[in-house]
């Protein structure tokens, strides 16, 4: 006769217990994906992408500057960085993991303390403003290239893969004339190149020249880059209600496309 008040067997590990080893499990697998697939990954991407992806080379700083300097960590502020101005090196984590595999002057090699330490000992005033405008912002496109426009200049951040398109350049001051120069201080424009929109605001002043310039460069960039077919669309494009396009922005992009279609049809943008 089985005796029911018995305790149950400990052998038998109940519900709970499963339930903790899943979770243990699924914790090991998140750990193992973030800290050693993921970056494993994004260092091969950024491998890959720099013989197809242009940048943007800073003026080398003097050799005064060759020393280490501690940089606080803006999250943990018991932790501090070693920074090097001259050889544009940190000691943080994603330094050593991404930023280090850009070649030497490269501004893609600048992680949060060497931009802040740039600006606070007063570097970035050997640069040119654009470059200072660019530094100011979050470096965190693949692709720089400088670019002069009829009456002005800007530089434009991109991904081959991704549709957004940053581009920094002089805003239009009061007393500017309608169609440039343009003496205003330099500001980030966002442009969602798939949906033809501004996003985050107005667009800059003659933005029509800027997105006749950011088509082909695009277009030239993304036709260099390989197996695009085969990549996966980039997470964290997704993008706040962009601004509704306007009749005019409208007819804007029509009279753009007719002109790039023409200028296709003579003038080949890029070898296969
Ligand atoms: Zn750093």
């Amino acid at each position: 006769m089985i005796d029911l008040t018995a305790p149950a067997s400990s052998s038998a590990p109940d519900l709970w217990t499963w339930l903790f080893y899943l979770l243990m499990i699924g914790i090991t697998l998140w750990g193992v994906y973030i800290f050693l697939i993921a970056p494993i990954r994004k260092k091969r991407h950024i491998l890959e992408s720099i013989p197809y992806c242009p940048s943007l080379l800073l003026p080398q700083l003097p050799i005064e500057r060759d020393k280490v300097i501690q940089v606080a960590s803006h999250r943990l502020m018991q932790l501090n960085y070693r920074v090097n101005l001259f050889r544009l090196t940190c000691t943080c984590l994603r330094f050593r993991r991404f930023r280090q595999f850009y070649p030497e002057n490269d501004i893609r090699r600048l992680c949060r303390h060497l931009r802040k330490e740039l600006q606070n000992s007063g570097c970035t005033q050997q640069y040119d403003e654009l470059t200072r405008g660019l530094i100011a912002s979050r470096l965190r496109d693949a692709c720089y290239v400088r670019e002069t426009l009829s009456r002005s200049e800007m530089i434009v951040g991109f991904h081959p893969r991704s549709s957004i398109v940053r581009i920094y350049t002089y805003r239009k001051s009061q007393i500017d004339p309608q169609g440039g120069p343009f003496t205003g201080p330099v500001d980030k424009f966002t442009y969602n190149h798939r949906q033809d929109v501004w996003v985050y605001g107005e667009p800059p002043p003659n933005s029509e020249e800027i997105l006749m310039v950011v088509d082909k460069l695009i277009t030239a960039c993304r036709a260099r880059y390989p197996s695009p077919h085969k990549l996966p669309q980039r997470r964290g494009e997704t993008l706040p209600t962009p601004i509704p396009a306007t009749e005019a922005a409208l007819a804007a992009r029509e009279r753009r496309e007719r002109i790039l279609s023409a200028s296709r049809s003579t003038t080949p943008l890029q070898k296969p």
